[in-house]
């Protein structure tokens, strides 16, 4: 018998993305018959709206189903790079921005093309879990900044002032968050702006995937815009799977300093080439048009946290501040001293309730519950929960 194929260390090292691995394993025990309650993935349950969609039909039919430029339709860089300037106050070339599949491959690319071995990134904890593996795909190593339930898992500047060392390169900020729900207020963004200046080698990477999905007191500011002399080392990633219920699409974008993008280019010309050029056109109508379906998705959105945020405070020993954004709570649960990987394969297997380990995102004292789920499948989510959780 021939040796089985080794893996090479950087795959034996890789851990598989536990929400969309546990999202998953609920959508097939569903599928077998089983009673299950998901509010594990992070996924509107809203379908793409209809004029993005027939704007796709329309390009398909049209004949864009050809290699298109790898960087993205000039369309539609053009038209991001505008709504960076109208939207959230930064003034970027159309150059200064890739397409990318997704948010997800816009931080991978980044994360490639600006780390080397013995960098480090500066990662607030709790934190979704994709960027340590990206950051270790790309042979960094990460310095995480841990903040607390109490304080609503805020980032402390002097934490972070005290945590940059020689090897930081790049700060990851994700706000609105996954999994916390945490908003930076803007004199937040000031304050970490303030450290990065005395810091000039360490670049900041602002996942602003949540941006439309704010409570209602709450805001979303654009790092780059509250900070824009530090232009040269900021980049933001953004993408349409969340604001406009589209995360089968695949569409996302990379904007900051032109060489880095163009870095990132070349990259994905070596890797994945242009986006799926079809799809490509339904973004260009998402983002060109009025954010009304936006917006009526996001009142839904803020209704559920609110209901998924009650109901949850409501249990005796969950402790949870609300969340002030994005469409997760990210409770508590230690009360009951059972590890979160543990706990959570025990509501799977025992009430059948699919929800994500808090030890995925740094912190084995929480669960994250999603409330990207009808309002009915959110109240027995609870239900079952709390009937676990008061027998136990
Ligand atoms: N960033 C965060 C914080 C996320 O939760 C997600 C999950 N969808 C992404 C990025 C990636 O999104 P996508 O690749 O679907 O655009
Ligand atoms: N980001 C979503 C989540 O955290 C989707 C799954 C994933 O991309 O990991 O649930």
């Amino acid at each position: 018998m021939p040796a089985p194929l080794t893996l090479s260390a950087r795959a034996q090292a890789l851990k598989p993305s536990l929400t969309l691995t546990i999202a998953a394993k609920a959508r097939q025990l569903r599928v077998e018959g089983h009673d299950i309650c998901s509010l594990s993935a992070g996924e509107p349950d809203f379908d793409t709206p209809a004029f993005i969609r027939q704007a796709a039909e329309a390009a398909l039919e049209a004949g864009h189903t050809r290699y298109g430029p790898v960087a993205g339709e000039p369309g539609l860089r053009q038209a991001i790079a505008a709504k960076l300037e109208r939207e959230n106050g930064v003034s970027l070339g159309f150059d200064q921005v890739l397409v990318t599949n997704g948010g997800k491959q816009a931080l991978y690319n980044l994360f490639q093309v600006l780390l080397d071995p013995g960098d480090e990134v500066l990662l607030p904890s709790p934190y979704w879990l994709s960027y340590p593996e990206m950051a270790h795909l790309a042979g960094a190593s990460v310095q995480l900044l841990p903040s607390e339930a109490e304080s609503g898992f805020r980032l402390d500047p002097a934490h972070l002032e005290a945590a940059i060392t020689q090897a930081s390169r790049l700060l990851v900020l994700n706000s609105p968050s996954n999994p916390t729900g945490m908003v930076m207020t803007r004199q937040e963004m000031e304050a970490v702006a303030e450290v990065l200046r005395r810091h000039p080698r360490v670049a900041v990477v602002c996942d602003e995937i949540y941006e439309f999905l704010t409570a209602p007191g709450h805001q979303h500011h654009c790092f780059a815009a509250v900070a824009p002399d530090l232009a040269d080392r900021v980049f933001l990633v953004n993408g349409f799977a969340k604001g406009w219920a589209m995360t089968g699409w695949r569409l996302g974008w990379l904007a900051g300093p032109k060489h880095v993008v163009a870095a990132a280019s070349a990259l994905q010309s070596q890797s994945t080439s242009n986006v799926c050029s079809f799809a490509q056109f339904g973004g260009l109508a998402a983002i060109e048009a009025p954010r009304d379906c936006v917006r009526a998705m996001a009142v839904q959105f803020d209704e559920r946290r609110a209901l998924l945020s009650e109901r949850l405070m409501a249990i005796e020993g969950i402790k949870l501040r609300p969340p002030e954004g994005a469409f997760y709570a990210f409770p508590d649960v230690s009360r009951w001293g059972i590890d979160s990987m543990t706990l959570c394969s025990r509501l799977l297997d025992e009430v059948g309730l699919a929800v994500v380990p808090g030890v995925a995102f740094g912190d084995d004292r929480c669960i994250r519950l999603s409330c990207a789920a009808a309002p009915a499948a959110i109240e027995d989510g609870i239900d079952r929960l709390s009937r676990f959780l008061t027998g136990l």
